[in-house]
Parts: C-alpha cells; structure tokens; sequence
C-alpha cells in the first residue's frame, strides 16, 4: 500500500508570551512551547492511524500540521508524494478539498446562524461549482448517508435544534461533501454522550469504507483507537514512543508510558486487569521539558542513563517500534 501522508523530523515551537516584568529585563530570553518535537510516521492509503496520548502531548497540533492549518518550525509533510510543507496557500487549495478535519465540539465549529443545510453545503460553494439545486441535491444525498434523516426536515434546522449526535453528524457531512481522501478527526467523540458514541464510531468505520477514506484518528482514549484503528502512535510531551499494529501495541506494549496508558484502560473482567502503574505526577510542560527521554521523571524503571539523551524509535519486531533505552 503506498503512502498517503509522509512527515519527516517535524517540529512545532509556539513563542511564549511574555510579561511585562519580562519584557523589562532586557535580555530576557524568548522562550518556545516545543509542542511537536521531531516526529516521523507515514500514513497508508486506506489506514487509520491512530494517535493517543494524554492531553498536552501534541496531538491535535499534528493534526493541523498535516492540514497546514498550522506552519511548522522545521520538518517535511508530503501529501501522496508531493512535498506540501512550504506550498503557497493558493496551491494548497486543491489539497484543502482532498484534505478535511473533525473538531472536537460541533457546537464551536458551525455558526450557530446557518442552517444545517447551508452549513454542510458551504465546502461544496468554495470548491464546486454547482447549482443552487444541485447542491442542495448533494447536502441532501449525504445527510441520508450519516444519519441526519429525515433530510427534509434537518436540512432547514438550526444547530442549536439538534442533539449532540446530529450536530456530530453535521460536522462529520460537512467534512466529507467534498469527497475527500483524508480526514483529521480531533477527539471526534469526546463531546458526544456515551449512548451515541458507538453510533458515531460505527458510523465513521461505515463512511471510511463508502468514501475510501484514510483517517488519522486523535484520541485520549485507547479504547475507542482499538476500536477503530489499524496502527497506533503513542505520544508523549511532543514525541512519538512507541507506534505499531493495535494487535502489537495491546498483545505487547514495550514503552513503559504505553504499558501504564493501557492500564488506565477500563476491562470488563476484573481478573484480567494489567498491573501496570499509573505514572506519578501529571504530564510537565513543553516550555522546558526533561532532558533525554522525556518520560523520566514520571517513569518507575528511570536510571540516570535515560535523563542523558533522547532514545531513538527502534525496530522491536513486526512494524513496532519504541524509543527506550530498555529495548
Ligand atoms: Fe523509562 Fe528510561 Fe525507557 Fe524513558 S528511556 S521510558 S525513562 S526506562
């Protein structure tokens, strides 16, 4: 299978903001959030990666690194091929339309004044050329395809008239009407109740086989990654650990932050629970983070040889790979 998505060594570093008493001292040195920090995958045709990890790992600053809705620092992305990392935003509008993303919560991402309608059929305005008719012919067509029936009668509503698993389905219609090949969904359920998240889960397997999609699927939550994903990144603190098959990565985490996510897991049979410790403290912040491995200060097998350098992905068998020195 080739690939879809290429990105090689890409960075992010956001600029911090500094105060007043800061910007007094002359000399005082900007500082940089290093929310992405030299990270490599590739993306097949057809697949869906998953990438997991807490909140604060730069995960959802990926996503829109992929999209170009953010510029990079350093680093490649190539979209089927072509290097699309310092395209023009003129040329990129062809990608835009091959190219589309899932927010996280519906209601921030549609205008609450536009219609459903209107809203799902708006990509279609920008990128097609298309009657009035049959636009609408087209809204109407891929409502009945996610759920949003009947289309007649959702198709004049207003967002704040739905409940959340529609305004999730709007999200999701408006993101496929123009047909694309890749979608970036950003914790696409995280907002939705628990009664309709395995209905929208269901239904974005359903899509990805109707529209031949590739996902990357963001998520906190390893469950639903299994779920629907065919290999899985796990990152931490703006680096990839550990990435492989979601047979590998459940049958056999190597990375300790891999085995203590998979912990947190919730089994339904208490005899089957993993062992694994929860790591200590909360994720430290990307303005500084630890030297080395930068898991360590969170990680119970840390020896003074880890806080020295970064470990490099490894090889640790099948399409697996986890950066510690333990491998
Ligand atoms: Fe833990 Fe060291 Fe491996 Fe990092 S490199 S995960 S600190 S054992």
């Amino acid at each position: 299978m080739d690939d879809l998505i290429r990105i090689k060594n890409l960075k992010k570093n956001f600029p911090v903001q500094k105060n007043f008493l800061d910007l007094l001292f002359a000399g005082a040195k900007q500082s940089y959030v290093h929310a992405v920090d030299d990270i490599s995958f590739e993306i097949k045709k057809g697949e869906v990666l998953g990438l997991a990890g807490e909140s604060g790992s730069g995960k959802s600053t990926t996503g829109r690194l992929l999209l170009r809705l953010l510029e990079p620092t350093d680093g490649t992305i190539e979209y089927d091929g072509e290097d699309i990392t310092n395209k023009p935003y003129k040329e990129m509008r062809s990608y835009r339309e091959k190219m589309q993303v899932v927010f996280q919560d519906p209601n921030s991402s549609l205008s609450p004044r536009m219609k459903v309608g209107d809203a799902i059929g708006h990509p279609l305005k920008i990128h097609k050329k298309l009657s009035t008719v049959q636009r609408k012919e087209e809204v109407l067509s891929l409502m009945e395809k996610v759920g949003l029936t009947p289309a007649d009668f959702l198709y004049n509503k207003y967002p704040h008239q739905l409940s959340g698993g529609q305004s999730q389905r709007v999200v999701l219609a408006r993101a496929l009407i123009t047909n694309p090949e890749f979608v970036v969904a950003d914790e696409p359920i995280a907002m939705a109740d628990v009664s309709v998240r395995a209905l929208i889960l269901e239904l974005m397997k359903d899509l990805k086989k109707e529209f031949d999609l590739t996902y990357l699927f963001i998520t906190h939550d390893l469950s639903t990654a299994k779920y629907l994903c065919d290999r899985i990144a796990i990152m931490y603190l703006g680096q990839i650990v550990e990435i492989g098959s979601k047979e590998e990565l459940f049958n056999n985490p190597h990375h300790p932050y891999t085995k203590a996510l998979l912990s947190a897991v919730p089994v339904p049979d208490p005899t089957q629970r993993r062992t694994e410790e929860i790591p200590r403290g909360e994720i430290p912040s990307a303005i500084n983070p630890p030297a080395g491995c930068h898991f360590h200060p969170r990680c119970r097998y840390a020896t003074p040889e880890c806080s020295a350098s970064r470990p490099p992905l490894k090889n640790i068998g099948g399409t697996q790979y986890s950066a510690c020195i333990l491998e």
